[in-house]
């Protein structure tokens, strides 16, 4: 085995304090990422190093403990495509598409440590060849419009954030607190676009149906995850009683909880972080498109690593809420810009296109 990683793990505040439904770290003031810097000892040591990232959400069992230590067991794993990773391009397409089913085989789940993983290959391969990310993984099609998202908080306050907000073509609202409907009133009196909502688990049945028509009347577009993870059943109620398309996210972690969903929702919500990075994504939105899901790409409190990871593959997908780096006071990652748009713009650069900043070195 060649490769090794190294991880860093930065806590990095929030622009504004972002708290959701289930309970979150930092009192949602501040966030934990690790950031990933991937060598292969076969370039020398004045080879590029690939650089990655993977967002621990202890919800999904990942930390930064797990994350370092399932990552010699995935390297391990992927030791056998090594060579076909420094390869010719159609051997390191084969190469990275071959990774997803080989760190599956040695461990389930641990969606953070694969996505580092991933993440740094990617970046390290379009590096070795001199090619950006889109044109490593050939997926062409136009990057969306990213919306933007709101935490839970006192009604007139997330209003006041939604006219910061007014740009995006759609705004996130979390809900799921004391003050939902006084909130969706509040930023509707402000905002003209479309409000998708998110309960992250925090909403009952008899509650949510009898929401759905004022939601309807306020401009709500998709209601997130309304119920815990496991209540299929209860997703599939409301799913049937609601013009407004449900979206699992905390329900649709990999691409084999897809088949469960089918004729439960109407939407999947993807993220990296969830699946473990570029290629499960691309699969796991691919799959829900081929099995008729509308498709959601979203993220999670990352900085600009793991949201230009994404974009590359937001052609797949139909919503798209693409703002983690946005949401952190000081992103440690250069390179990526966002367009008056609020469509993503990858750097003109092999790779990811991205530098961490200096200052966060230590
Ligand atoms: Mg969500």
């Amino acid at each position: 085995m060649t490769l090794s990683i190294r991880f860093r793990t930065l806590e990095l505040g929030l622009r504004d304090p972002f708290v959701i439904a289930r309970a979150t770290h930092g009192e949602g003031r501040r966030i934990t990422t690790v950031i990933a810097e991937l060598r292969d000892d076969a370039d020398g040591p004045d080879g590029p190093v690939g650089l990655g990232e993977g967002y621990p959400d202890s919800y999904y069992g990942d930390t930064p403990e797990t994350m370092r230590a399932v990552a010699p067991l995935l390297l391990e794993a992927i030791a056998s495509v090594e060579a076909g990773l420094r390869g010719s391009l159609a051997e390191a397409r084969a190469a990275l598409a071959a990774t997803e089913g080989l760190m599956a085989d040695v461990v389930s789940h641990h969606g953070a440590a694969k996505c580092a993983i991933d993440t740094a290959l990617h970046d390290l391969v379009g590096k070795r060849l001199g090619i950006g990310i889109r044109e490593l993984i050939d997926l062409p099609g136009v990057l969306p419009p990213t919306d933007f998202t709101l935490g839970i908080d006192e009604p007139a306050v997330v209003a006041g954030r939604a006219t910061r907000a007014a740009d995006f073509p759609a705004l996130k609202i979390k809900v799921g607190g004391s003050s939902d409907m006084e909130t969706l009133r509040a930023v509707r009196a402000v905002y003209g676009g479309p409000i998708r909502v998110d309960a992250n688990t925090g909403w009952t049945p008899e509650g949510a149906v009898a929401l759905i028509p004022e939601l309807q009347a306020l401009g709500v577009e998709l209601i997130e995850q309304p119920f815990p993870a496991r209540r299929l059943d209860q997703l599939r109620w409301l799913q049937a009683r609601s013009p407004l398309p449900i979206v699992a996210d905390e329900s649709a972690v990999t691409s084999e909880d897809l088949d469960s969903l089918v004729g439960v929702v109407h939407g999947v919500n993807v993220k990296l972080a969830k699946v473990g990075g570029i290629a499960p994504a691309r699969r796991m939105l691919q799959r829900a498109l081929d099995m008729g899901f509308r498709t959601f790409l979203g993220c999670m409190e990352e900085t600009s690593v793991v949201i230009a990871a994404s974009a590359a593959v937001s052609p797949l997908a139909e919503w798209a809420d693409l703002d983690g780096c946005l949401l952190l006071a000081d992103d440690p990652v250069r390179g990526l810009s966002i367009g008056a748009d609020k469509r993503w713009r990858l750097a003109d650069a092999p790779g990811l296109g991205l530098e961490l900043d200096p200052a966060f070195r230590p």
